[in-house]
């Protein structure tokens, strides 16, 4: 269905939990926090049912980090069961993907986004905090075995951190079958994320000027090929290129909670309404309707960081 703004909302993020393995410096301060009640694979499926009947077609599962769930693949067979999501994807630090990737892609999950900021083991573990780069390259590999395509790496880059190692990031893509994909930092107030020290695509693109523009860009992804490469560069850019006018997403919050707007601070519970459809279909279709215009990461940013709402 169309919010108030005309936009499509087709997209749904599912946070299934706020708990995380690293510590990433970007992300929420509070990035190991404890379990706290979480929505079951049933509360999960119940909901997702409701924002189907509202126009949801793609779900992509994201935390905090959602292999910690036990119950994973559960999630991904119940939201599996509902025919009109039609694109089932999850993002995941990989970590834990080796572990997870056969069974996740044999429960329905049918491909994987992986964060991964560096490929030098010292740095990763000041980023993260965890001396885990190798268990990670490692998941990234199962992925590609189990065929959870596309598998893309996401990368966040950071002045003085991990800006130079944009290039080896980019020979990813030259090398393998895999879209590297750099999103800008965004400021959020509860995390160590600082407006100066953010590296724009437009930076990188005058920087790396072999890379030739694809038409298949969407609203929020701009992508770039090179001589050679077997993947696809991407450039997400909500701080020097606000997507907003083109934004088709919402999420549901491990908690229950629905927020129309990453970058807005207001959130909605539809836990009251979990066992009645009809009226939670109703209850969805306000908060979507009542989606704002655009983030607000001009101004202070958002009260919270990514670990709490799902990336
Ligand atoms: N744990 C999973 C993972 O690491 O992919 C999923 C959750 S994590 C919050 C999702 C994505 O958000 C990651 O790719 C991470 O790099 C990104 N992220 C977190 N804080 C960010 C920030 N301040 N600016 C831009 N991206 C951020």
């Amino acid at each position: 269905m169309k919010d108030n703004y005309g936009r499509e909302i087709n997209y749904l993020r599912v946070s299934v939990t706020q708990r995380c393995n690293l510590n990433c410096v970007y992300c929420g301060k509070d990035s190991c926090a404890k379990k706290e009640s979480e929505l079951s694979p049933e509360e999960i499926y119940k909901a997702v049912k409701a924002f189907a009947a509202c126009g949801i077609k793609k779900v992509r599962i994201t935390g905090g980090e959602p292999l910690l769930r036990e119950d994973i693949c559960e999630i991904i067979a119940a939201v599996r069961r509902i025919p009109e999501i039609c694109t089932l994807s999850l993002t995941t630090n990989g970590v834990l993907l080796k572990k997870y990737a056969h069974r996740l892609k044999e429960a329905g999950l049918d491909s994987v986004n992986i964060s991964l900021d560096t490929l030098d083991r010292e740095k990763y573990k000041t980023m993260t905090g965890a001396d885990a780069l190798e268990s990670v390259i490692e998941g990234i590999n199962s992925a590609q075995l189990e065929g959870l395509n596309p598998v893309k790496i996401n990368a966040v880059l950071i002045k003085d951190i991990n800006a130079d190692d944009a290039e080896k990031l980019i020979n990813i893509a030259k090398d393998n079958y895999i879209d590297i994909r750099f999103i800008e930092l965004m400021p959020f107030s509860d995390s160590g994320a600082q407006k100066d020290k953010v590296v724009t695509g437009r930076s990188l693109l005058q920087k790396f000027p072999y890379l030739i523009p694809l038409p298949e860009s969407s609203g929020t992804a701009r992508y770039y090929t090179a001589d050679g490469f077997k993947g696809k560069v991407g450039f997400i850019d909500p701080i020097s290129r606000k997507f907003c006018r083109e934004c088709s997403r919402i999420r549901l919050l491990s908690s229950g909670m629905v927020k129309p707007c990453l970058g807005y601070d207001a959130s909605y519970d539809i836990m009251p309404y979990l066992n009645d459809e009809e009226k939670l279909i109703e209850q969805i279709k306000k908060i979507i309707i009542s989606k704002p215009a655009g983030h607000s990461f001009e101004e202070s940013g958002p009260s919270y960081g990514l670990n709490k709402t799902g990336g």
